[in-house]
């Protein structure tokens, strides 16, 4: 098999992985080098169907000797099985870099014979792009559960970021979906990053993924999940990353498209988590499990909550004007400084910059509405917030970067 046959194959293999966002490890280049890491200057691009490619995404082997129902790499799966050489990665990694294809590799791997031989396979590769041909630039590895904790050590000081993927929100999926697997390996994996992160280990810190919609978690068990992951393992990211039918399974749901948009509201909702202040259980709770998908997750809370609205713009705390839809973190810092001088109107809001178009349904400006108060009623603004919401189409479909 040519290296080009190899690369069609075991790129196509790795792009169901969301979680390779790349992002947080500054270095130089060092002389006789080749590249550098930049906490944000790598650029994305990303896929029609929304994944990431700005760094070379392949897999090692598509080999694997696990069975994970949902992926279609598994042992069951009749598929040309392909396996690159540590010398194909780092020719391939060089050779693209140099012709500003990418900033930087994404390397992870099926299982193949065991996981620490996998291991051994990533360092090696690694090591040689690294040493041999002194590539500076960005990796990011995958971290196989299973392996040992000196391999997992000797890998992570050769790369930016690792990721382990946690996969399914609950153990009871993962035990059913992915019956190899193990959460306690997974989360040994995650701990040891923690504990031994440094500026030589991992200095881009570790990230990890959750398929959405495959197994029959709520969104407050999936963000519950990522807020003790976040809370527990200093995770800089958790990607969620819609199920996509690809396997026939009995275990697996029946779904013809996958749930984007849910995928979406996620990642909303994620924001909210680490730059807003929220927890899972301001956001969602037993009676209310699930975002209300039409809107974003700060608008279906708002309107859950109309007895806490209309705030008052001139006297609402930082955390209170977090709360209003479309006010973030910059609009409230810039509010609570100038309403030290004088008493905010509408208008001064929009002179600062400050977007109205959610927010308006949400505030008063010296006790005034925008208009008559007799609009504000919870179904009036959520007709108006989902008209106003680009995440549809008009016929209820995700927008795609890439259709017409
Ligand atoms: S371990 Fe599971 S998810 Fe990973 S490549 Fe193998 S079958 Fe796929």
């Amino acid at each position: 098999m040519t290296i080009k046959e190899k690369l069609i194959i075991l790129s196509d293999s790795a792009k169901y992985d969301a979680s390779c966002s790349s992002s947080g490890s500054n270095r130089s280049n060092t002389k006789g080098g080749i590249g550098n890491a930049a906490s944000c200057g790598i650029c994305h691009s990303f896929t029609s169907d929304g994944r990431c490619v700005s760094l070379l995404k392949i897999l090692m082997t598509n080999c694997c000797i696990f069975d994970c129902k949902y992926c279609i790499n598994r042992r069951s799966n009749n598929i040309t099985r392909a396996i690159f050489t540590p010398e194909e990665v780092c020719s391939i990694t060089i050779n693209f870099y140099r012709r500003n294809y990418i900033e930087g590799l994404f390397l992870s791997s099926g299982i193949i014979k065991n996981p620490d031989y996998t291991m051994e396979l990533l360092i090696k590769t690694i090591y040689l792009l690294r040493n041999k041909y002194k590539f500076n630039g960005y990796i990011h590895a995958k971290a196989i559960p299973g392996a040992s904790n000196f391999l997992l050590k000797k890998l992570g000081s050769l790369v930016d970021r690792l990721s382990a993927n946690i996969e399914l929100p609950s153990n009871n999926s993962l035990k059913l979906l992915a019956p190899d697997k193990n959460t306690n390996k997974i989360n040994n994996i995650m701990r040891t990053i923690k504990n031994n992160r440094s500026r030589s280990f991992t200095p881009a810190g570790q990230s990890t993924q959750m398929i959405i919609g495959g197994s029959p978690e709520t969104d407050l068990d999936i963000l519950g999940k990522s807020e003790f992951l976040y809370n527990n393992y200093d995770l800089k990211r958790v990607f969620y990353s819609a199920y996509i039918p690809i396997n026939k399974d009995k275990l697996l749901p029946t779904i013809n498209v996958p749930p984007l948009v849910r995928e979406n509201r996620l990642y909303q909702a994620d924001w909210l988590l680490r730059f807003y202040g929220y927890k899972v259980d301001n956001l969602l709770d037993k009676n209310n499990p699930n975002f209300n998908i039409l809107l974003d997750p700060k608008a279906d809370w708002a309107l859950r909550h109309m007895n806490e609205y209309p705030k008052e713009i001139n006297k609402a705390s930082y955390y209170d004007l977090l709360k209003i839809p479309g006010i973030g973190p910059k609009s409230a810092k810039k509010i609570i400084s100038s309403r030290k001088y004088y008493n905010l109107e509408l208008n001064d809001l929009k002179k600062m910059g400050i977007s109205l178009k959610r927010a308006k349904y949400f505030i008063t400006c010296n006790g005034k509405y925008f208009t008559s108060m007799n609009i504000f009623n919870k179904s009036i603004i959520q007709s108006n917030l989902v008209l106003e919401d680009k995440t549809f189409t008009s016929s209820g479909v995700q927008l795609s970067l890439f259709n017409e």
